[in-house]
């Protein structure tokens, strides 16, 4: 084995309420006054998003906010989120610890389907982004589960010297193991038929 890949979210950092503060507090900003619903409706849009494009451009993200939830969000919407959601991480010790390990072994990546700069101002917080040889956004390559989007790893070693270690099935693990790599699934599931992990710390004991 060469190189670790990981998801972010809920693999290496919970996807927490946070975000909806961040949301929140973008939209207060913003002196646009939504409701509860509205807000968790924007919040849904964010996330569905992702199944729709092929790659993540502000410009695409925002308009299709905008037309699924009938709302006129303005351009500086996106950067401001961008920025709020740099503080959503937190520090865990047992993550820090094994990819101070693993790194200490192989090269660590990040393929993850959200903004660059969000998820690396995230792993900076938490501690994390030392050991991480490159981070991929969506905004500079493609969302999972396109097969694409493991490409970019793919041009620097065999799938076989590859691990990729995910919480979702169908982003992750599937696609990962389309394309050659190895692959441990994040899950409190038993599975029969893939390797997995319930706890980050768990890879100390397998790479
Ligand atoms: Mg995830």
């Amino acid at each position: 084995m060469k190189a670790v890949i990981f998801d972010l979210d809920n693999t290496l950092i919970d996807w927490k309420d946070e975000f909806i503060f961040a949301l929140e507090n973008v939209l207060k900003d913003l002196k646009l006054n939504f409701s509860k619903e509205k807000i968790e409706e924007i919040n849904n849009a964010i996330d569905e998003s992702e199944n729709h494009y092929e790659k993540l451009t502000k410009e695409d993200f925002l308009d299709f906010v905008n037309r699924m939830c009938k709302v006129d969000l303005p351009k500086e919407f996106v950067d401001k989120l961008i920025e709020a959601q740099k503080e959503c991480s937190y520090q865990d010790k047992e993550v820090t610890e094994t990819l101070k390990y693993l790194s200490e072994k192989y090269k660590i990546y990040l393929i993850t389907n959200w903004f660059t700069e969000t998820q690396e101002g995230r792993l900076k917080r938490a501690g994390l982004l030392k050991y991480f040889t490159k981070v991929y956004g969506a905004d500079i390559n493609y969302y999972k589960p396109n097969l694409k989007a493991f490409e970019v790893i793919l041009k620097m070693y065999d799938a076989k010297d590859c691990v990729y270690v995910g919480d979702s099935l169908k982003k992750d693990i599937l696609p990962a193991l389309n394309v050659g790599m190895n692959a441990i699934w994040k899950t409190t599931e038993e599975s029969d038929s893939y390797q997995t992990i319930k706890t980050i710390k768990e890879l100390k004991n397998i790479l």
